[in-house]
């Protein structure tokens, strides 16, 4: 069965750990390409994530991480760069595994909408505006006076709407939420987020927040992190990940529900999914309480039928 994972953190890995080799079956890294290839995993997303390690993050880089994530992922010969509907659409007849390359935070650019633009032409297909804190677009979801965008950020979002960037919700604030909905008209996404309903964390989001996703004809990425997923237990399992999917689909989501694991981006794990190759794991779960074909579009067809809406063609 194909997969689509539409977060990892493998980049901001090979970033820090110069010697790290994503060809190589190695513990250090969850998303590697015989892990990929072990799960069947048909397309995965990598997020440029620039490190609170990094003091004073320039667009420089970004550039740094792009250069990485050709040089270490895209070199692969099995490895294909999705930047396109059509892209998507070729690999489906080969054995390649798609790459998609994402923006987590904004930061960055300083309000530099020229930057926007060449992230575009570099193949950047989906952005979050924030990561957990403030910047010059909007507040983050743990900023402290709970913000929402400001108007360079407001600026902003009529841009991208324009470009063919798809805008990703996880880690931005809850007013910064709304304020969007009521200025982006396009489908966007939470790449990596829960419900809040099952398990109360910030980085969560309402039934709310949730059936707006559904309603704009967006997709949300249920994410593997354990205290996003149940806050009351040490251990969580994998049927912990199925009450996240069974919430979804009660408020009307079957179609816009998938998996952004955050695998490279975690220090914790839920029990039986150590990485990537364990999607497997998942798969057996799914398949004891949903259909093949809801199973497939969880896994899928979901991701699938969202990206190739809004890529461009
Ligand atoms: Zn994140």
């Amino acid at each position: 069965m194909k997969i689509v994972d539409g977060h990892c953190d493998a980049l901001t890995k090979l970033y820090q750990q110069t010697k790290l080799d994503f060809n190589q079956d190695v513990l250090e890294l969850d998303v590697s390409f015989p892990k990929l290839q072990k799960a069947g995993v048909k397309v995965q997303f990598f997020a440029i994530y620039l490190s609170e390690s990094i003091p004073n993050p320039s667009f420089d880089h970004i550039l740094q991480m792009i250069d990485i994530f050709h040089q270490k992922v895209t070199s692969h010969p099995q490895m294909r760069f999705i930047q396109s509907a059509s892209d998507w659409l070729a690999i489906e007849q080969t054995e390649e595994i798609g790459a998609v390359l994402t923006l987590e935070g904004m930061d960055a650019l300083a309000g530099n909408f020229t930057y926007l633009h060449i992230l575009y032409h570099l193949g950047v297909r989906c952005a979050g505006v924030t990561w957990n804190y403030a910047n010059w677009a909007a507040d983050g979801i743990m900023e402290q006076r709970k913000g929402g965008f400001t108007k360079k950020g407001k600026l902003m979002l009529k841009e991208i709407e324009s470009m063919g960037i798809i805008v990703d919700v996880s880690h931005l604030s809850v007013a910064g939420f709304w304020e969007l909905v009521e200025l982006y008209k396009k489908p966007f996404i939470a790449s990596h987020s829960n419900a809040y309903h099952l398990c109360p964390h910030p980085r969560n989001l309402s039934d709310d927040q949730i059936k707006t996703i559904i309603q704009c004809k967006g997709l949300m990425g249920i994410t593997f992190v354990p205290y996003f997923l149940d806050n009351a237990k040490s251990t969580v399992q994998i049927s912990s990940i199925l009450k996240h999917i069974d919430h979804i689909c009660a408020l009307g989501g079957e179609s816009h529900v998938g998996f952004g694991s955050d695998f490279d981006g975690i220090e914790q794990w839920v029990k039986d999914l150590r990485h990537v190759g364990d999607y497997g794991n998942i798969i057996e779960a799914l398949c004891k309480n949903y259909t093949e074909s809801q199973v497939e579009a969880f896994l899928y067809g979901n991701w699938r039928n969202f990206m190739l809406r809004n890529l461009p063609k």
